[in-house]
């Protein structure tokens, strides 16, 4: 190190402020190349369904090994298109995990069918396979719904325990649609997320992992019959030529412009998931004594888009990286089945490992533009020692 390093260094650690997520690092790394992309679009002036779109979805399934992907609107969407495709209606239960985003469960409603809350691993913070399970033999033995779909959530980009949820799905005969919004870059049992589950879900809203300057989103196939009807209704339920309404559709596509976007940050993703990773052990080598036990499952690898930990004293521990600068979130602070929108779901005597995680959890800063003595400053002031 030169000591003009050494002073640069001191600075950052001192003085630079500390993003949550920051976007703007990124930018100024592709900004001439989206500007690039930008005004050949304006050029050609194909904003709708422009060779963007194919292309980033080409360009996805190389990343992912996924051997089908459309391109969507946004990440609800992503999720809402294959159980319009899939016949995910009235009667129908759909498992998915109390401790998630809305949008799973605003996806499930919006179908008409009806969600079933299922409690999360401690250690894992995505489905617990086990209450899975007695969740589904319950709704079997109280007859009034049928059990269709499980919707298992990478959580803060951590892979579920596919293994586990295949088995429990593939006992039952249930479909296994993936919401993989937070977690594009996860890798479980060697393959990318988006090509785990049969169906995978993702969001480019900009703080995800990979995001798009707006509101976006895709889907991932193992199976073209699905990609094709699910390409479909992206574009009102048309036929080939769009001209002839076949089925229900709805306007789902992503316009050139975010396509191009998305194609140039999946350009960086591989180095921008390299250094999440690096930062995601730092913390976890110097934190792991103050927070819940926690793990990614043995044949998992995170994309951390998030960093999260359980603590006792979580409050105190905000209210200290506040008062350091540091900005901190809360990823759910509230569980699911407490929400009014869906308390009328919740199940008989709670989730208890949901909703003590809710009072628990504090995300961390966490984007691949973080220094080392930025991570160091926020360990500092987790331990208290700042
Ligand atoms: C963000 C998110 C979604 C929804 O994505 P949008 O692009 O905002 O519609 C769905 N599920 C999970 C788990 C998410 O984090």
């Amino acid at each position: 190190m030169t000591s003009k390093d050494a002073v640069l260094d001191k600075a950052d650690a001192t003085t630079v402020p500390v993003a949550f997520i920051d976007l703007k690092a990124q930018q100024a790394r592709i900004r001439d190349r989206i500007e690039a992309r930008f005004q050949a679009i304006l050029d050609h002036g194909a904003y709708i369904n422009g060779p963007e779109v194919r292309e980033l979805e080409d360009a996805l399934c190389d990343f992912t090994g996924a051997p089908h992907a459309l391109a969507v609107s946004n990440g609800t969407d992503a999720l809402v298109i294959p159980m319009m495709a899939l016949g995910i209606g009235a009667g129908d239960a759909v498992f998915i995990p109390a401790f998630t985003y809305n949008a799973t469960a605003n996806a499930v409603l919006m179908q008409g069918a009806t969600p079933v809350f299922v409690d999360v691993c401690p250690k894992h913070f995505t489905m617990d396979p086990e209450h899975l399970e007695s969740q589904i033999q319950a709704i079997k033995a109280a007859g009034k719904l049928t059990p269709k779909m499980i919707i298992p959530v990478d959580l803060f980009g951590i892979p579920c325990d596919y293994d586990a949820i295949f088995q429990v799905a593939k006992a039952h005969d249930l479909m296994v649609m993936a919401d993989a919004a937070q977690s594009f870059g996860a890798k479980y049992d060697g393959k990318w997320a988006g090509n785990i589950a049969p169906i995978t879900a993702t969001s480019f809203f900009p703080a995800k992992p990979l995001g798009c300057y707006g509101d976006g989103g895709a889907i991932f196939f193992h199976d073209k019959a699905h990609r094709d009807l699910c390409e479909s209704i992206r574009w009102h339920g048309t036929d080939d030529g769009r001209k002839l309404s076949v089925r229900v559709g709805l306007n789902g596509r992503l316009d050139s412009l975010q396509c191009a976007v998305v194609t140039e940050k999946l350009r960086i993703f591989p180095d921008e998931l390299a250094r999440r990773t690096e930062i995601a052990e730092r913390y976890w080598d110097a934190l792991k004594d103050v927070a819940d036990p926690f793990a990614v499952p043995t044949k998992g690898q995170s994309g951390w888009g998030l960093f999260t930990l359980a603590l006792d004293n979580r409050d105190a521990v905000q209210t200290r990286l506040k008062e350091a600068e540091i900005p901190t979130a809360i990823y759910y602070q509230t569980a699911l089945h407490k929400m009014p929108a869906f308390v009328e779901y919740a199940p008989a005597g709670g989730l208890p490992v949901t909703e003590r995680l809710a009072d628990r959890v504090l995300s961390l800063p966490m984007h691949p533009y973080l220094t080392d003595a930025q991570v160091d400053r926020v360990i500092k002031a987790v331990l208290g020692r700042s």
